[in-house]
């Protein structure tokens, strides 16, 4: 999609703290953190939200949850604990409508609700 941000992301258009990427997937840090680790796993593929998961298909949605897992080893919180977000839709406070998993951890985080 032309106008989404994340998109752009993906295709190196504007820059980005890349943590990690595959053919498939990208990690990057939040650029306004909500933690000392606060990264971002979006697909390449624009889908709008968890919402849409279907349209990646079985194949791909496993690896993207391995990839998420993966991710946050690699920043390095699997032992300490971490969280991780999708937001949907406006009663979530999704601002960016490209599918995209917070990682948040790093410190003891609040809990739901
Ligand atoms: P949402 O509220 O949609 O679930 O979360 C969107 C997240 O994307 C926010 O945490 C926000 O800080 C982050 N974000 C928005 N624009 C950019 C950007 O241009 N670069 C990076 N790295 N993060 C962004
Ligand atoms: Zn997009």
């Amino acid at each position: 999609m032309t106008d989404c941000i994340f998109c752009k992301i993906a295709a190196g258009e504007i820059p980005a703290d890349v943590v990690g990427s595959t053919d498939e997937f990208i990690a990057f840090n939040d650029i306004s953190p909500a933690a000392p680790v606060h990264r971002l796993v979006i697909p390449r593929r624009h889908i709008v939200s968890f919402d849409e998961i279907e349209q990646l298909g079985v194949g791909t949605s496993g690896r993207l949850l391995a990839f998420i897992a993966a991710t946050a080893r690699a920043a390095g919180v699997a032992e300490s604990g971490y969280r991780v977000i999708t937001n949907v839709g406006p009663d979530s406070g999704q601002e960016v409508k490209h599918l995209h998993w917070h990682i948040l951890g790093g410190r003891r985080l609040k809990g739901l609700g």
